[in-house]
Formats: structure tokens, sequence, C-alpha cells
């Protein structure tokens, strides 16, 4: 049987969240998730545009059910794991750093993939139009994620 389509909102209750809404953040934080273990919210900067926050609650929904508290990139785990063993070396501690950020980059990549998958999915187009006005740069994730909506099945892949 097909599942219902939920909203971006039905899914973060879904999973147990909330969103909180903060005035008084930087201008270039977005928003995160709650860092404890057990995350509880998702938290938004409130001054920013209504799409970019929508938007960020499904990168942060997105790390929440891919990443948070999983061992995601094993294989660079594994590698960074290895290299402590030569940490008093300048190239190994050189290279944990790079490790670090590739992997880091990999799971952000990841979250704005899933993110505007989510969007998409949700018929949240009037957010999506708006996220790409201003953020021309995206254009080629909306492109990726539209094929992928299409194509997958893809409510059991951002919503397992
Ligand atoms: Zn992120």
């Amino acid at each position: 049987m097909k599942r219902p389509k939920r909203t971006l909102f039905e899914r973060v209750e879904y999973f147990g969240l909330t969103t909180e809404y903060a005035d008084d953040l930087p201008d270039k934080i977005c928003g995160y998730l709650d860092p404890s273990k057990d995350a509880r919210f998702i938290m938004i900067n409130r001054n920013h545009p209504r799409s970019e926050q929508n938007f960020t609650i499904a990168h942060e929904l997105a790390h929440y059910i891919h990443h948070h508290g999983k061992g995601c990139f094993p294989l660079i785990i594994i590698l960074i794991r290895m290299l402590k063993a030569f940490s008093s070396f300048k190239w190994a501690s050189n290279s944990i750093d790079r490790l670090r950020q590739f992997r880091s980059g990999l799971m952000e990549g990841e979250a704005n993939f899933i993110a505007m998958c989510t969007l998409i999915h949700c018929d949240a187009m009037d957010d999506v139009n708006d996220y790409l006005k201003r953020h021309p740069e995206k254009k080629m994730l909306f492109v990726f994620s539209k094929t992928a909506v299409f194509i997958a099945r893809i409510d059991r892949f951002i919503n397992p």
C-alpha cells in the first residue's frame, strides 16, 4: 500500500523532533540540529526568509535521519583512526584534518541533496523556487534531486 505523503513538518514530528526558532543566531548560521545524542529539536534562524528556513529544516532532518550518531563513510573513519597513530607527525595531522573536512563535505552535500529531494517530494515547490532564486548556484542540485525524486522510490530513501 502506498504510504501517505507527509509534509515537511509532519516528517519532523514523525521523527520526534520539534522546530525551534532563534532571533539571536549570527546571519551565517542557518540553524542546527540539537547536538545531544538524543537530539530533540532543530534550531532555525528566525531572521532568514521562510524558504531558507524550510530548506534548513529539511537539511537538518536529513542529518538526523542519515548521519546523527552514525559512523558514516566508515572507510574515512578507519583511515583517520590509523593516521592518529602517527599524529605527532605534521603530514599525519594534516591528512587527518583534510579527511575530516572531506567527510564533513560529503555529509553536507548529502544533506543538501536529501533536503532538496524532501522539499520536491513534499510538493513544497514555492519554497524550492524561492530558494533557487536566492541560490542560483544550486540549480544542478535541483536537477539531480528532481531526477532522483522522479526515478527512485524516494519516500523510503528520505524517510526510511
Ligand atoms: Zn549540515
